[in-house]
């Protein structure tokens, strides 16, 4: 996989950073998660399931379960058996309802039954990794963190943002240039990117809005 040795002064990452945002804004403006929830249970629950799987999956299941389990006592005292039954549809179900039981046993065990708001709790979850634990903070709670997924990490390394290939440090690198307001947007927007236009084994440049800010060594000519 190809990186780019960041050589640009912070300012002119942050300027170019915002051209960039400003630019995949009017490209996607209907970026968003795509996954469905209402509160920050039902985002936690649907990433678990969204390991590894498309979203649209996940969309499918999620209505019946989040119908049928409304709080984590529901989820922690349901049959395995029959969790497994719910999310049938999606891949590793059975890992998933084991980890989506443990999680829910575990919020009600230390935290009184509610999704914790800091990351230090969050991936003290079973099950929890500090990708998912940023997503919920950044789309569950409001707050402005990045969670690196492979979209997140390829465009990143692809427009010179960060050389690494370690995801906190792909974090770390990305804090420091994306606007504090605009955290979450970005990640929302570098997504979509990533999946109409940036897509992984061949980049669609020549209809990239961003290639004149973009210092891939290997865009795609035609
Ligand atoms: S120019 Fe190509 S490599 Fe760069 S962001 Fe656009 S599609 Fe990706």
């Amino acid at each position: 996989m190809p990186t780019l040795k960041n050589k640009s002064a912070p300012a002119q990452q942050k300027a170019r950073v915002r051209r960039i945002i400003d630019r995949l804004e009017k490209a996607h403006p209907d970026a968003r998660l795509d996954l469905d929830f209402a509160n920050p249970l039902e985002l936690l629950i649907a990433l678990i399931l969204a390991a590894q799987a498309r979203d649209d999956l996940v969309r499918q299941i999620t209505p019946d379960l989040f119908n049928k389990y409304r709080t984590p006592e529901d989820y922690a005292k349901a049959p395995l058996a029959e969790l497994e039954q719910q999310i049938g549809k999606i891949n590793f179900y059975r890992n998933k309802a084991k980890a989506i039981h443990n999680c829910c046993a575990a919020l009600l065990a230390r935290f009184g039954g509610k999704v914790p708001n800091n990351l230090e709790d969050l991936i003290s979850l079973p099950g929890v990794g500090r990708k998912t634990a940023n997503i919920v903070l950044g789309n569950g709670f409001g707050r402005q963190t990045i969670g690196v997924d492979t979209h997140v990490m390829r465009l990143s390394q692809r427009l010179g943002f960060t050389d690494k290939i370690d995801p906190d440090k792909v974090e770390a690198d990305l804090m420091a240039f994306v606007p504090d307001t605009q955290r979450v947007r970005f990640c929302h927007l570098v997504q979509y990117h990533g999946r109409r236009i940036c897509v992984a084994k061949k980049p669609k440049c020549p209809e990239c809005t961003i290639r004149g800010l973009c210092p891939y060594p290997a865009k795609t000519k035609t």
